[in-house]
């Protein structure tokens, strides 16, 4: 049995955040009544006129820049004429020969922990169409249009990934790049973010691809993965039992978790793609694209590196970070304003505060402990008022809205003890009560000093200055 080789290439469709639509004014916004937000444009009625929204050529340039590709300073709109019931002009207005954006590209980390480059080939954009609905309509379909063009910015990559978990790793770097530029709102249970996935396989070293299927319309990170991974094993099996791919759109059925065949080659359309009469090619000038770049924001590579050189926090820690602008912000925040080392504060905003939103299914804009706030517990661990122990007991007490880091330790009394004198009066009695374990420890057992320091502990309600308990256990031990 030979080894082989996966070959993906996705195509990305990322739902563009404008209020109106691509070439008319009706409204974007989801989940309205079925076709009250369709006007005499998007329903293709004739005699209308498209025009073009500007706020889309402005998110499309962002985009490219972000992707170091180049913007064209000429692109030109298309028909891809098709029928569907769900498309009443009966084309979809796209580019095709002269896509705005081209020659882009981005860096995921691959499995031996490498950063990898994936090209992206263009970027165009295009109208959705609107949607067909089968649920509680018995055995007729229903038709809503309200999505009909709405902006779609299509984003094709090279077929540079190699396994389910890079073309997962891709996807999630292009869906934290447009919510950082705040383009789309990459809300995938609503559509807005979704891709297409081109799967091929050919033996280890072969230099020509193999043929590829194209499973539609993949809607979660999950399914991204699960479906990959199902098409990789049927392309593999079907070969090795003297089969062979054939090129066809396919499906993946999630309850099943499994592809199954849509349509083949044969039946594919002929788009018969034309630019359209209605609208003028897209002229932009360089000078306006500088204009976009200078007004870019940080992005997440980028902030990434800075958390690390600015902060010295680790860089997986930062890759965490910096997923969501929000989260970045929170992080930043907060080690601004406290005392207490940056790493401690990543350790937090990585481990408790995200286990405490998971858990109250919160979004961090929704924090019940504010970064102001957790850098105040922080820094009240840094100053050695409370142990980090005793730090996890009072987040716990601030996120159920007990008040500041300060409030509760004093409304709860746990500020650490750091009296020697008081230290010492319970270390006395913890040796007095464990003579077995004191003869033990004299002849040798020194590992035991942590059954000691555990005892102190458990007296003080481990609200004794751990360091401290370990000295003096120590000298009174050897005394
Ligand atoms: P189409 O227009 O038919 O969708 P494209 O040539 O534009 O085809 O390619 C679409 C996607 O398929 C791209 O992301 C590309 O990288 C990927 N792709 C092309 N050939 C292959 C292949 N043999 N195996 C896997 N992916 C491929
Ligand atoms: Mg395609």
């Amino acid at each position: 049995m030979s080894a082989w080789e996966v070959v993906i290439g996705l195509e990305i469709h990322s739902q563009l955040a404008t209020k109106s639509k691509i070439f008319s004014g009706a409204s974007t916004a989801y989940g309205a009544e079925p076709n009250t937000q369709a006007c005499l444009v998007d329903l293709g009625y004739p005699g209308v006129l498209p025009v073009l929204n500007e706020e889309v050529v402005h998110m499309a340039t962002m985009f490219g820049l972000a992707v170091n590709a180049s913007v064209a300073q000429r692109s030109v709109f298309a028909r891809k004429n098709y029928f569907y019931p769900d498309l009443p002009k009966g084309y979809q207005i796209s580019q095709f020969e002269l896509p705005i954006v081209e020659h882009g590209e981005l860096f995921i980390t691959d499995a031996d922990g490498n950063e990898k480059r994936i090209g992206i080939t263009r970027a165009h954009l295009e109208e959705d169409a609107g949607k067909s609905i089968h649920e509680g309509l018995g055995k007729s379909s229903g038709i809503d249009l309200n999505r009909t063009g709405t902006p779609l910015l299509e984003i094709v990559s090279e077929p540079d990934i190699r396994s389910a978990k890079e073309a997962v790793a891709y996807m999630r770097k292009i869906h934290t790049i447009v919510r950082y530029l705040g383009i789309s709102d990459g809300n995938m249970q609503e559509g807005s973010f979704r891709c297409d996935a081109n799967i091929s396989v050919r033996p280890e070293g072969q230099e020509e691809f193999g043929t590829r299927a194209e499973i539609k319309n993949l809607n979660s990170f999950r399914f991204v993965e699960k479906a990959i991974n199902y098409e990789i094993e049927r392309q593999i099996e079907l070969i090795e039992d003297g089969g062979e791919v054939v090129q066809e759109t396919r499906l993946y059925d999630s309850d099943k978790d499994e592809t199954r065949s849509m349509r083949s080659k044969e039946e594919a359309n002929d788009y018969r793609y034309f630019p359209d009469p209605d609208l003028l090619p897209v002229e932009i000038s360089a000078d306006y694209i500088e204009a976009v770049r200078a007004e870019l924001p940080e992005l997440p590579d980028a902030k990434q590196h800075r958390f690390v050189d600015e902060y010295g926090v680790k860089n997986d820690d930062a890759a965490i970070l910096t997923i969501s602008r929000p989260v970045a912000d929170y992080f930043e925040a907060a080690a601004k304003a406290t005392q207490a080392n940056a790493q401690t504060v990543a350790n937090w905003v990585v481990g408790d505060l995200s286990g405490a939103l998971n858990k109250d299914g919160l979004d961090i804009g929704e924090s019940k402990v504010s970064a102001g706030e957790l850098a105040g517990l922080l820094t009240r661990v840094h100053d050695h008022t409370i142990s980090g122990k005793i730090a996890k007991q009072v987040f716990e007490a601030m996120w159920a809205g007990e008040g500041s880091a300060d409030d509760v330790i004093e409304a709860k009394g746990l500020k650490q003890i750091t009296d020697s004198s008081a230290i010492e009066a319970v270390v006395d009695k913890v040796i007095a009560a464990n003579p077995g374990q004191v003869a033990e420890y004299k002849a040798g057992k020194e590992k035991l000093i942590g059954f000691f320091v555990g005892q102190v502990m458990k007296e003080t309600q481990g609200q004794a200055n751990p360091g401290q308990v370990n000295q003096i256990l120590k000298t009174k031990l050897s005394g």
